[in-house]
């Protein structure tokens, strides 16, 4: 090798010893940055101004390549202030770009030993670069460091690239990432099946540009500018959970959830592109909707029902009740749920409802009860109580469904049987008593006929027969008529004549007076046995009831087509709250049977023989001031 020659390798080692330096400080390896940073101090550098110039001077490309190493440690000094501001990305990929115009240089170096050999001019070179041992030694320790840096970093580089490859294929979630203009530029295999499109077909895509055609829940159509990850471009806000339908390509409709959050440079600060994840909720909320559906429905049946109906969680905090169940109590929802309903329980059956309700509970099966609950008018009334449990396919319970049935009026129809039996019992065994006394007084002097006692016992005998005949008779029409037997055997006859007769054993006794006034000779068409029979009743119960007053009024009135017969008494009336149930049946103001005897069961005929006839019956009473029973018949019948 020829002086010239070592002289221009020399230079090339030396160039090469700079850019080793340079990617060495780059790499974070300790050297001396001052022949980097200056293009005075750097070896080449000392060779062009030291050398170079004056002996090649004469070669033009000789000033080009002074340019170009100056333009080398510009861009040098450039990378390593980058680096040093910790830019070291940016400032490794200027590597790169800046190796470009190194090439430049070797290249003009080149250029330069091949004119110098081709001139006739014998070059003077320099042994004083020679470059020396140690920078040699130098410059292969150096290489070698940074192949080992470099190789390891490209290994690192390509594990976590694998490694995010495989875990964005691994995710079933749908993943895909955009550039700051919102463009697809990675998506996954998730993405993939759940959009319906082939990762290829996504790159490149924006929402703007997608075939999806999206759908918010109200199933109002999503404009592309506002699916999530173009939202979150628009708002720079990270956007949450979004429910979305995407009607892929294939026309098939699938629910996702999305999140998109931003993907912002850690070293500007600027939005550089957004993460948008998604998963499939088609099913989920397929079981939601049904959900409500199916809760909706429960809602309009509970709605719908007349019963009172309740639901509770499974620790027995109520949590909703019906219409009926508010109007009823009279109060709002918010006063009744969780425990607030105790309130309207009777005070009595508090204790019995909640040992119940727990005990309900705790079995987990279901079951009744009963009790009272408080009316918005302040009444008690009994309620039937049903408990059914909902549960989950572990068996678990989830809702109690508990009805209440108002059985108010059976209970007190089952009460007023009872009551009925023991005064049934009662009003039977007086007059049969008093017939066995006769009897046996019979039987006593029935060998001596001509006892004076014979007619008197006869006598009573027969009254006491008389009542038990009334009072068989009496059930057995009650009966009858509530099965709806009542037949009518109708006749003209003057009503005045019918209270006529009907009375005169009253009157033949002598310690009531009855007084008829109004139209006498009224004419109706009806069954006057019937008609006769409640007459009786009003009669007698004036007379059993009021028996202080002596005088009874009877009127018959007519209005327009209708005749109006009442029955009034001076006694002592009838409180008011009780007059709509007289005539019900079995009822008796005075239920303890003590002062009155009676079945409850006399009114309740007469009303029966009224309405079949068509007319109407009633009564006004004022209490210390009489009772006046009435009814009416209609005339053109
Ligand atoms: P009963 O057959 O037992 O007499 P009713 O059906 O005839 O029963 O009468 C029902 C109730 O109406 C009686 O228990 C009585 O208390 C009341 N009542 C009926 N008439 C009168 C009246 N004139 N004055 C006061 N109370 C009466």
């Amino acid at each position: 090798m020829n002086n010239l020659i070592l002289d221009f390798e020399q230079a090339k080692s030396k160039h090469l010893l700079f850019k080793s330096r340079l990617r060495s400080i780059l790499y974070d390896i300790d050297v001396d940055e001052t022949p980097v940073l200056s293009h005075y101090e750097c070896s080449v550098g000392k060779w062009i101004y030291g050398h170079a110039l004056q002996a090649y001077g004469h070669i033009p490309e000789m000033y080009e390549l002074e340019r170009v190493h100056a333009e080398i440690h510009t861009s040098a000094k450039r990378l390593v202030a980058l680096h040093k501001s910790g830019k070291t990305i940016e400032a490794k990929n200027g590597l790169s770009e800046m190796e470009a115009i190194a090439d430049q240089l070797l290249g003009l170096l080149s250029t330069i030993e091949q004119k110098i050999q081709e001139n006739i001019l014998q070059p003077s070179v320099t042994t004083d670069m020679d470059i020396k041992l140690d920078e040699y030694f130098d410059l292969i320790r150096l290489n070698a460091e940074l192949d080992k840096r470099i190789k390891h970093q490209i290994a690192e580089n390509n594990r976590s690239a694998h490694q995010f490859e495989t875990v964005l294929s691994a995710l079933n979630e749908g993943i895909t990432i955009h550039d700051a203009n919102g463009t697809i530029q990675t998506a996954n295999k998730s993405a993939a099946l759940l959009l319906g499109m082939s990762i290829d077909e996504m790159k490149e895509v924006t929402s703007l540009f997608s075939r999806w055609d999206a759908i918010a829940e109200d199933g109002k159509a999503i404009p592309p500018a506002e699916h999530p990850p173009m939202l979150a471009l628009k708002t720079r806000l990270p956007q949450i959970n979004k429910i979305m339908g995407i009607r892929r390509p294939d026309g098939s409709l699938i629910w996702l959830q999305v999140n998109a959050q931003l993907l912002i440079d850690q070293e500007n600060g600027e939005l550089t592109g957004i993460v948008s994840s998604f998963f499939d909720v088609t099913s989920t909320r397929k079981a939601t909707n049904d959900l409500k559906e199916s809760e909706k429905r429960f809602r309009l049946l509970a709605e719908a029902t007349p019963q009172m109906i309740f639901t509770a969680n499974p620790l027995g905090d109520a949590d909703y009740f019906n219409p009926q169940w508010l109007n009823f109590t009279g109060l709002k929802t918010e006063e009744l749920v969780k425990w607030g309903w105790q309130k309207t329980i009777h005070p009595d059956d508090i204790r019995s409802t909640l040992d119940q309700y727990k005990f309900i509970r705790t079995s987990g099966d279901g079951g009744e009860f009963e009790n009272r609950y408080q009316r918005a008018d302040g009444q008690y009334r009994w309620h039937l109580n049903r408990m059914l449990p909902i549960k989950n396919e572990q068996a678990e319970v989830q809702l109690w469904i508990g009805t209440a049935t108002d059985i108010n009026d059976l209970k007190q129809l089952q009460d007023q049987k009872d009551d009925f039996i023991s005064i049934a019992s009662h009003e039977l065994k007086t007059p049969i008593t008093s017939l066995k006394a006769s009897l046996q007084l019979l039987n006593k002097i029935k060998d001596n006929p001509s006892s004076k006692m014979l007619p008197i016992l006869i006598e009573q005998a027969n009254k006491s027969l008389d009542k038990v005949n009334a009072l068989v008779k009496d059930l057995l029409n009650a009966s009858r008529f509530n099965q709806g037997h009542l037949h009518l055997n109708k006749s003209k006859f003057i009503i005045s004549k019918l209270i006529e007769n009907c009375c005169n054993h009253v009157r033949l006794a002598g310690i009531y007076t009855i007084k008829t006034t109004g139209d006498m000779n009224i004419q109706v068409y009806a069954d006057a046995d019937r008609i006769e029979q409640v007459l009786i009743n009003f009669v007698t119960n004036a007379i059993k009831y009021a028996p202080s007053s002596k005088e009874i009024l009877i009127e018959i009135k007519k209005t327009n087509d209708i005749v109006k017969v009442s029955v009034s008494d001076k006694g002592p009336g009838i409180p008011k709250e009780k007059l709509s149930f007289l005539f019900d049946r079995y009822y008796r103001v005075d239920t303890n049977g003590i002062q009155y005897s009676g079945l409850g069961l006399g009114l309740y005929i007469c009303s029966e023989i009224i309405k079949k006839h068509d007319g109407q019956i009633g009564v006004t009473s004022q209490l210390g001031n009489g009772s006046t029973f009435w009814f009416s018949l209609p005339l053109n019948s």
